[in-house]
């Protein structure tokens, strides 16, 4: 929100840092700080205004007060952190500001402009029904006070008041629209990362970072309805690594996990950025290769085989993978295309058994 220059406008408005962008309160400590701090400005701006300008004492201790009491406010808020509180403690500030305005107006009723903001104001503190409540009840009840205390309306006055007054509310007003927008972006973003963050997670297997079973399935359902219409045909490989019951059993399982783990990251270095390799289930993979002959897969299968066969796995000796490679045939299923690939794994693992 705020750029390097900002940075310790940032500090102040976050309190600190200490509400970060992930926090649910973090738009409503920025706008409550900002609030506060616009509060006790303009109090200053009015109070020093009255001590050149008028000869109304009330006026002058009217505004210094509640500018040390917004002042109070903002330590308050950041010793505690309390955003509730703090809240509370803003709307009870803004209401006896609006509440002095309403009662004090004599000729100069430009400060009725503030009720613009006040309101939208007290709404976006308390959020919610309490909000819409709250907003309800200040408003009418505002509103009544004018029209029975005030029976005797004077022509009024325009002068440098009136302008600052107008000119303060219009700023405090845009601030909250700038504020409710941001938030709602804000909100969105998030809700967007949120769901990407779960698509990624249904689709991806825990263990290994590799897709899972559904999104192979998706793939592999995707691309034999695109059969239908494209002439180039795809490929398959299932991967089975060759005993690993066995390598659990001597090294552990965790050992087991670190083994699928790292023949998954081999896989993915061995494969094209368009190909699809993920966890068949337990300890076997599926990579699918679009726009791939059955001579372009038999090479890409071959070369993963003796790519993990080569390779030094440092905890544990003698891992081997086996491959099974099928091309789709025009009009066949997804599980004929399977069973084929399966078969063809099978008989690489038997004949590798008897050599
Ligand atoms: P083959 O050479 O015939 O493929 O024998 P194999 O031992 O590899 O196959 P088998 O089906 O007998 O055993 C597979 C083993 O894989 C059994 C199971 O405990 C293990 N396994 C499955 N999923 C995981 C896992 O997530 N982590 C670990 N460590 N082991 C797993
Ligand atoms: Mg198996
Ligand atoms: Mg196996």
């Amino acid at each position: 929100m705020l750029g390097g220059k900002n940075k310790v406008l940032r500090r102040y408005l976050s309190n600190n840092n200490r509400f970060k962008s992930d926090n649910p309160d973090y738009g409503r400590a920025f706008l409550l700080n900002a609030a506060l701090a616009y509060m006790s400005v303009i109090c200053m701006i009015f109070g020093i205004l009255h001590i050149i300008k008028t000869d109304h004492p009330i006026f002058i201790y009217f505004y210094f007060a509640v500018m040390i009491l917004s002042i109070v406010v903002i330590i308050f808020f950041h010793k505690t952190d309390n955003v509730k509180l703090t809240s509370l403690f803003a709307v009870i500030l803004a209401t006896f500001i609006m509440g002095s305005i309403l009662h004090l107006v004599y000729s100069d009723y430009s400060g009725l402009f503030w009720a613009a903001a006040y309101l939208p104001f007290v709404y976006l503190m308390l959020e919610g029904k309490k909000g819409v409540r709250a907003t309800l009840i200040l408003g009418v009840s505002g509103l009544l006070y004018i029209i029975f205390f005030h029976r005797d309306w004077q022509p009024g006055i325009f002068n440098y008041m009136s302008i600052i007054n107008i000119a303060g509310a219009g700023a405090c007003l845009m601030l909250l629209i700038v504020y409710y927008e941001r938030s709602q972006k804000r909100a969105e973003k998030s809700l967007v990362a949120k769901n990407n963050q779960l698509h990624l997670m249904s689709i991806t297997d825990r263990l290994t970072g590799l897709y899972n079973r559904h999104k192979l399935d998706e793939t592999l359902n995707e691309l034999v309805c695109k059969s239908k219409t494209c002439k180039k045909p795809f490929s398959i490989i299932i991967a089975d690594i060759d005993r690993f019951k066995s390598i659990n059993d001597t090294y552990g399982h965790l050992t087991g996990d670190k083994v699928l783990v790292e023949i998954s990251n081999l896989l993915l270095a061995c494969v094209r950025q368009t190909d699809i390799a993920g966890r068949w289930g337990g300890e076997e993979f599926l990579i699918i290769c679009p726009d791939t002959d059955y001579a372009g897969i038999t090479d890409i299968a071959k070369r993963i085989e003796a790519f993990i066969s080569g390779y030094n796995f440092g905890c544990c000796q003698g891992v081997a993978l086996s491959c099974g490679v099928a091309t789709h045939n025009s009009g066949e299923t997804v599980d004929s295309l399977l069973q084929r690939a399966d078969t063809n794994m099978y008989q690489t693992k038997q004949s590798r058994r008897n050599t």
